[in-house]
């Protein structure tokens, strides 16, 4: 059954409405939810009638909170034995510690137990991931590899899990999880509730659907449109003036908080260094770095210590940032639907939000399928004079050369900037 749901058409339900426990209402007051969001409107009711659930919905929705809050409500309130009750699988360290958070917010006021489960830790986590294991916490959130690990120690015990979440589903599957998480839910009990969120309808997650769940529920937000609020501004550019424009951009506004996407590691870390060579204050986060690192990073970026975070798509999903002015795509993603998970990031919840791409000419067919999969034009912004003369849109052409111009004027002084 699939089950289409519009933002407009719906008058969103209090949380009241739901047979809540108390102490989970009151964590709900605490996060200030007034009312559902579609999503959580969507799959509550289906999550608390014990039906399994395949939910196609993008970060930004409220959908952490429409699995976390049933699911803590049902582990509250159904008496069941020992062991670890829910596990939820997520594909990044990030995104384990994010929902992790999320889940100790929400039950703040509850005697729920959790422990996070990630890789990148050192031996002193694995012991300390170990002992929350052994002692049950009743909500496990991890991701694959490191979870699998700590199964094959023998000490997990998983006999009485009665919920399994995936969650970025298609971003598992991406990364090349599809064994380790095959591997976990064969240790899993069969009599179990499993819900699959995914942001995408990949022919893949239907058919990793078709194995783990049971006459799912299918609920599927509009996918692909970003929220009409963001301003979205798109400037061809030559390689070279990639770097100076965003300088520019920088500079000519205040942004108190400027997410700057790059489609490589070695991107990310040239244009950082170009931008503190500038004089601005900003920090870079992609794979290379330490678990403790890219957490502090964030920390300042959440609290605007670093004003400008340059990241790879690691940042792209799923990581609950607020308050983003400027979303920045330093290149054009590779896949259509980043672009929407890479804007999202700004124009969270009421406030308003920019969203600039630089798009070379060999980006510029990538960039038209973006806004045919968005379904609008973007708007083409001029260069400053000072970098010179800017190439034409033209998707059409076969742009497979960024090589420069003749008729170009700018001129990089003497160095390549990605
Ligand atoms: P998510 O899609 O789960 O990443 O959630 C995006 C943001 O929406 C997070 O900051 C949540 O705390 C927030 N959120 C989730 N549900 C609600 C709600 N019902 N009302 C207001 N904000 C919410």
């Amino acid at each position: 059954m699939t089950t289409f749901v519009s933002h407009f058409k719906r008058i969103f339900l209090k949380f009241t409405e739901f047979n809540f426990d108390s102490g989970l209402l009151e964590g709900i007051e605490a996060a200030n939810y007034i009312k559902t969001t579609p999503i959580q409107e969507m799959v509550i009711p289906h999550i608390l009638n014990g039906k399994d659930v395949m939910a196609f919905a993008q970060t930004g929705t409220g959908k952490t909170a429409a699995f976390l809050l049933p699911l803590i409500n049902n582990v509250l309130t159904k008496k069941a034995g020992t062991g670890i009750k829910c596990m939820i699988i997520v594909p990044t360290r990030e995104l384990a510690v994010q929902i992790s958070q999320h889940l100790e917010g929400l039950s703040y006021f509850t005697p729920i137990s959790s422990i996070a489960v990630y890789g990148g830790g050192d031996g002193n986590d694995f012991i300390q991931e170990k002992n929350a294991l052994i002692k049950n916490a009743e909500f496990v959130v991890c991701t694959p590899g490191k979870m699998m690990a700590h199964i094959k120690m023998g000490y997990v015990n998983l006999e009485g899990l009665q919920y399994l979440v995936l969650d970025e589903a298609d971003r598992m599957l991406d990364m090349g999880f599809y064994n380790d998480i095959m591997f976990i839910i064969g240790k899993l009990p069969q009599k179990r509730q499993t819900l699959l969120f995914s942001a995408t309808m990949a022919p893949k997650i239907k058919t990793l659907a078709h194995k783990i769940l049971r006459q799912p529920i299918e609920v599927s937000l509009s996918l692909s449109k970003p929220p009409e609020k963001i301003v979205q501004q798109a400037f061809m550019v030559y390689d070279e003036q990639k770097t100076p424009l965003i300088i520019h951009l920088l500079k000519e506004k205040q942004y108190r908080s400027v997410l700057i996407f790059c489609s490589s590691k070695l991107s990310v870390k040239n244009l950082t260094r170009d931008l503190k060579r500038k004089g601005i204050v900003a920090a870079e986060i992609h794979s290379d770095l330490e678990q403790a690192e890219r957490e502090d990073i964030l920390v300042g970026f959440k609290s605007g210590r670093i004003p400008v975070l340059v990241a790879t798509d690691i940042l792209s999903r799923g990581i609950d940032i607020d308050n983003i002015d400027l979303v920045i795509n330093f290149d054009v993603p590779r896949d259509s639907e980043d672009y929407v998970h890479r804007i999202g990031r700004t124009a969270r919840a009421a406030a308003d939000g920019t969203a600039f791409t630089l798009v070379t000419l060999k980006e510029q067919r990538k960039f038209h399928f973006i806004e045919k999969l968005i379904g609008k034009d973007i708007s083409k912004m001029s260069v400053p004079e000072h970098l010179g003369k800017q190439p034409a849109y033209s998707p059409a052409q076969k742009n497979d050369s960024a090589k420069p111009s003749s008729k170009r004027n700018f001129k990089p002084k003497g160095k390549r900037h990605q």
